[in-house]
């Protein structure tokens, strides 16, 4: 009879991992079909400073699925990276913002002193010919350099440092700026800090969400902003919803921002329509 019951288990067991294969392929379909047919479109989140001012946006993906409508980037880039189509979506992703801000800037919609960040898989990072592409892309779309910022993580530079430390080095040259997203989220360590050539920092949404009850998240938010001063690099709060949050923030001494509070993420003609032509607060 154990055994019996134990044979029933591993029934349950093999059908359980035999649903969960199934619905991982569809997945995959569905994403390679996404690829296929371009199913995606980049949305831009502006990004302000003390004043409420444009001084740049992320642009962030969206698949449109058509039935079952927007799926998630926390959703499908994780499978994208696991399969290695953040390669190919990557490059999209890039291609996408290159020629927008490019049609802007002619269009004298996109100030030169603004940069479009643009998030960057570990995956994608670290891909022999990264930098090769970064450079023929910027080329292309004949880019000011100073007008890309790249968003990266801090768990990109566990894989290997020296080779991370290098490219960032060289994206640094071309004058291209760096961003560390998600900042304190990871695993990286501190002394990091010391020897990355990076320009700004991400206060992760995660510690402004509770900044005004938490005082945990408020330390640690108060310790991110003056590591950012220490380490003369630039800081910028994510997620910012309330008029209270951008107030402490300004008092805590933060200077960039981003968050519903000024603009949801839109597409690139609601950019130009509510975020350029008078960003309302709402
Ligand atoms: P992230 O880079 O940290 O982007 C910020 C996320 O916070 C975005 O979610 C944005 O819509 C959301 N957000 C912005 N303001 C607020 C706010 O005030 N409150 C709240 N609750 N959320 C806010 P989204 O667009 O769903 O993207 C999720 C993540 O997916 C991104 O986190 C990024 O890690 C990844 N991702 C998005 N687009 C790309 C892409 O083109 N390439 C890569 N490799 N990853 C991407
Ligand atoms: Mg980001
Ligand atoms: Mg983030
Ligand atoms: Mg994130």
């Amino acid at each position: 009879r154990a055994k019996e019951a134990g044979r029933n288990t591993y029934v349950i067991y093999e059908n359980t991992m035999q649903a969960i294969s199934d619905l991982r392929l569809e997945k995959e379909k569905s994403l390679h079909r996404a690829i296929e047919l371009g199913l995606f479109e980049l949305y831009y989140q502006p990004q302000v400073n003390n004043l409420g001012e444009l001084i740049g946006a992320e642009a962030l993906i969206r698949w449109d699925d058509g039935e079952r409508g927007f799926i998630s980037p926390s959703e499908f880039i994780p499978l994208a990276e696991e399969l290695g189509l953040i390669v190919d979506i990557g490059s999209w992703v890039m291609d996408t913002a290159f020629s927008q801000v490019s049609t802007w800037l002619e269009d004298g919609i996109w100030l030169p002193s603004w940069r479009m960040s643009i998030n960057v898989s570990p995956v994608q990072f670290q891909q022999y010919g990264f930098l090769a592409m970064l450079k023929e892309k910027i080329d292309k779309y004949q880019l000011p350099t100073c007008c890309v910022d790249l968003e990266i993580t801090e768990n990109m530079l566990l894989t290997d440092l020296d080779s991370s430390l290098e490219k960032m080095k060289l994206i640094r040259e071309m004058g291209v700026h760096l961003s560390v997203d998600d900042f304190g989220t990871g695993y990286s360590s501190l002394k990091y800090l010391k020897i990355l050539p990076i320009n700004r920092l991400k206060i992760d949404q995660s510690f402004v969400r509770d900044l005004l009850d938490d005082k945990g998240d408020e330390a640690i938010v108060f310790s991110i902003i003056a590591l950012s001063k220490a380490f003369n690099v630039s800081v910028l709060a994510e997620g910012v919803e309330s008029v209270a949050q951008f107030e402490r923030l300004q008092e805590i001494g933060c200077y960039f921002y981003q968050g519903y509070l000024f603009s949801r993420p839109v597409s690139s003609s609601q950019f130009v329509n509510e975020c350029v032509h008078g960003l309302k607060m709402n």
